[in-house]
């Protein structure tokens, strides 16, 4: 029998939690399907200092733990496994796990984004330990420390100008000699006495491992296979994300880097709302992806209001369907 659901929340990190605890109190009863990487992002990171409401800062695990309390307290039910297909074309929507099927009225997507990594060992055993791919939520660590940043888009160069606040020297390490990012952001960081620029090279081992540290980087000379080590206290990733958002391909509108497209919260399809990084190319915080875990939560609240007034058509096609040139054109009803 499928569990049958007015709200279904996919992924339990800032966003998908947030909503869980909005709908919650809305007495919505929310199932929340967490994915195998339940608390998201927050659970890779140690300490998170931006958090309003903590002066003293709290580790990301706990941080979502705390959430996951708050929503589970209000009334949320909660599946421990990893969504592995949805049918958004029809209503009650479908989701489906390895064990599970639900049929929902409105869907909440909140899975997240992941930061893409160089793929070393020490980078991952180092992570939130000196490794880190957010030099926002990180960077005011490294007051007067030496740091490394990969990367060659605008990230790279946002980042490593926002490190030189803290940091006594930033070397941006980029795999060419050209850069992706924007003129006007690869001269701001070439004008910054702190910033050294390592071109046409790559990190390629972090260490120390044993030390449980970042204490220095080898790096990788691209065009002459030289390597060089140098002493660092912190290393940052910023070579882009992905956007988990491959479960929804064809489905519902997405920019070319797959972030779903969104007007405040809603999505191409009616019934259906996005919140936090899986739709936020920009800011990527803990504290956005709330906020618009919990606007997603009350525009749900309020289209299942319209439902069950009869103002939306239920067991139908989503009305964007019905009308193909107001879902070409992404059109809410
Ligand atoms: P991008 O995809 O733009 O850039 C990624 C960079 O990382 C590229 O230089 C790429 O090198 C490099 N890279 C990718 N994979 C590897 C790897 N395995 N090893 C080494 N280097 C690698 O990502 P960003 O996060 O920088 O930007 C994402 C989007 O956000 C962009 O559209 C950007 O313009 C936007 N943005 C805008 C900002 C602003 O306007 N203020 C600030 C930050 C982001 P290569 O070039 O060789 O492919």
């Amino acid at each position: 029998m499928p569990i049958r659901k007015k709200l279904t929340i996919l992924g339990s990190g800032a966003a998908g939690l947030t909503a869980a605890i909005y709908a919650a109190r809305a007495n919505l009863e929310p199932l929340v399907i967490q994915g195998l990487q339940a608390g998201g992002q927050l659970t890779i990171t140690t300490d998170v200092e931006n958090f309003p409401g903590f002066p003293n800062g709290i580790l990301g695990p706990q941080l979502m733990e705390e959430m996951h309390k708050q929503a589970e307290r209000f009334g949320t039910q909660f599946i421990y496994d990893n969504a592995e297909s949805v049918d958004l074309t029809k209503t009650p929507f479908v989701i489906k796990t390895s064990g599970e099927e639900v049929h929902s009225d409105t869907v909440i997507i909140g899975t997240g984004a992941q930061a893409k990594w160089l793929g070393l060992d020490s980078e991952q055993k180092l992570m939130g330990r000196g490794v880190s791919a957010c030099a926002t939520c990180d960077g005011f660590f490294f007051r007067d420390k030496i740091v490394f940043i990969v990367g060659g888009g605008d990230t790279a160069m946002e980042e490593a100008v926002f490190l030189t606040r803290f940091a006594t020297s930033v070397t941006l390490v980029h795999r060419r000699d050209t850069f992706r990012a924007s003129k006007i952001m690869v001269d701001r960081a070439m004008k910054n006495p702190k910033i050294k620029m390592c071109l046409n090279s790559t990190i390629d081992e972090i260490f120390d491992v044993s030390k449980n540290e970042v204490t220095g980087v080898r790096i990788r000379n691209l065009q002459t296979g030289e390597l060089s080590e140098h002493p660092a206290d912190g290393v940052f990733i910023a070579i882009g994300h992905h956007p988990n958002s491959d479960l929804f391909k064809g489905q519902i509108k997405m920019n070319e880097n797959g972030y779903i497209e969104t007007d405040g919260v809603k999505t191409s399809i009616p019934g259906v709302f996005a919140a936090g990084d899986v739709q936020d190319e920009i800011y990527k915080q803990a504290v956005t992806a709330a906020g618009t875990g919990c606007a997603a939560a009350l525009e749900a609240q309020w289209y299942l209001e319209k439902l069950e007034a009869g103002l939306i058509p239920s067991n139908s096609e989503p009305a964007n369907k019905a009308n193909p040139q107001k879902a070409a054109a992404g059109v809410h009803e």
